[in-house]
């Protein structure tokens, strides 16, 4: 089956709200292994629409559309879609009484528009909204099939699952399966040549490496007849990467380093503590992101002035004087006052220059510090970030966040 998707709404043209609705039914189409031709964005103009709906359905089986359901007068979706297939509008009783006893059910009053809402396109099936006022519509002819959902995602999302996808389901063959392999450590140009032989978008399981912030993905992509064997080509690679690859992936698919962390510390039953300047408090935020991270997290401190390194963290103001804030030093101290200070079993520090002033031929913008100890251990690193503040300051906890990592690994490849 081939599709194409329709998101209707002068706003989006406008860049006042983004598509998701588009990706959401993307990424669902993709996992069913229907084949999506195009994506088209239409205002709510029902001249421009007609032609988007007829030239689509030129091209393909399959048109979802996404709003222009609503009952005010720029909602144009089912009225359009109905002239192009040639159907006229009729009322759809389901619809009309759910959308009475919605009314009712919030006490606000109902409206003549709102009756607009439950005509649909005859011969079609109306689609409950049971998160809002307008129904969904699937409507076939002559081989033609149209599925119209509802703008809000709250709305799309809940109709698509609950209706669309088992029919969808049912009539197309084959599946596409994913799977994304985190990367940290190694830079994409080098990962590129490490598998060079096994990077290919044309064979079946497919790789194609993503450079997003601070790390590197390599998504999997499989298509098979079933799900197990989209599964089992997927591991099949998967392991061949990590043969080559090994510890630089750190996680799969929605698994962060800040997440892997937190996993690592929960086995051992320790315990992390982290003072932080440059950063402003952004490692903290990231491990205080996972779920059930106060099993494992005991503070954060933003140490940013000279004065509160001192007053948080006793360290000396003779060091910071002779070191110089951004320095090994004093990152080893921040680690060591606030794990001392806190009794948990780790620590961190950080001290850096997050830019864009403040920098030397020195000490540029971009340096960074940052140290950790623990039980037996006790590392400093040095490193020197590009990007502008906000990227420097994700890009730091992404550096500390895989020390981290790595020291807490079963085998450590660090020491
Ligand atoms: P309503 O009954 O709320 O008017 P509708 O089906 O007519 O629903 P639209 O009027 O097109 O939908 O959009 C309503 C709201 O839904 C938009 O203001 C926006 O917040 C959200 N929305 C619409 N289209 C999209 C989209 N493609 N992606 C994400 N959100 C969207
Ligand atoms: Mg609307």
């Amino acid at each position: 089956m081939r599709a194409e998707i329709i998101s209707v709404g002068t706003e989006l043209l406008l860049g006042e709200i983004v598509d998701t609705n588009a990706a959401f039914l993307s990424e669902e189409l993709a996992a069913l292994g229907i084949e999506l031709y195009h994506r088209t964005t239409v205002g709510d103009n029902a001249q421009r629409l007609k032609q988007a709906i007829t030239e689509a359905l030129a091209r393909v089986d399959l048109v979802l559309t996404s709003g222009g359901l609503g009952p005010t007068a720029d909602d144009l979706t089912k009225e359009t879609v109905a002239e192009v297939l040639g159907l006229s509008l009729v009322l759809d009783r389901p619809s009309l009484e759910a959308i009475e006893s919605y009314f009712a059910k919030t006490g606000r009053p109902m409206t003549e528009n709102n009756y607009k809402q439950a005509l649909i396109p005859e011969g079609g099936a109306a689609l409950p909204n049971r998160k809002g006022t307008a129904p969904g519509v699937s409507v076939r002819k002559g081989g033609k099939w149209v599925v119209c959902l509802p703008g809000p995602p709250q709305e799309l999302i809940p109709m698509f699952r609950e209706y669309v996808r088992p029919q969808l389901e049912a009539e197309s063959r084959g599946v596409i399966r994913s799977r994304v392999l985190r990367l940290y450590g190694m830079g994409e140009s080098t990962l590129v040549q490490e598998i060079a032989d096994l990077l290919s978008k044309q064979t079946n399981p497919a790789l194609a490496p993503l450079a997003s912030e601070g790390e590197v993905r390599l998504r999997i992509t499989a298509s098979a007849e079933t799900v197990a064997e989209a599964e089992a080509a997927i591991i099949g690679l998967e392991r061949k990467l990590r043969a080559r690859l090994g510890h630089t992936i750190y996680g799969v698919d929605d698994e962060t380093l800040e997440a892997v962390v937190v996993g690592f510390l929960k086995q051992r039953g320790e315990t992390l503590a982290v003072a932080e300047s440059c950063t402003g408090g952004l490692l903290a935020n990231r491990i205080t992101d996972v779920p059930g991270a106060s099993a494992v997290f005991d503070r954060g401190v933003v140490a940013y002035s000279n004065r509160s390194k001192e007053e948080l963290l006793g360290i000396p103001a003779a060091v910071i004087e002779r070191a110089g804030a951004v320095s090994p030093e004093v990152a080893t101290l921040m680690a060591q006052g606030v794990r001392d200070r806190t009794g948990s079993d780790w620590g961190i520090g950080i001290t850096g220059i997050a830019g864009p002033g403040g920098g030397t031929a020195e000490k540029p913008v971009g340096l960074v510090y940052f140290a950790l100890v623990g039980p037996g251990v006790s590392l400093v690193r040095e490193a020197r970030f590009t990007g502008d503040r906000q990227q420097i300051k994700r890009r730091t906890t992404q550096a500390v966040l895989d020390l981290f990592r790595r020291t807490l690994l079963p085998v450590n490849p660090e020491s």
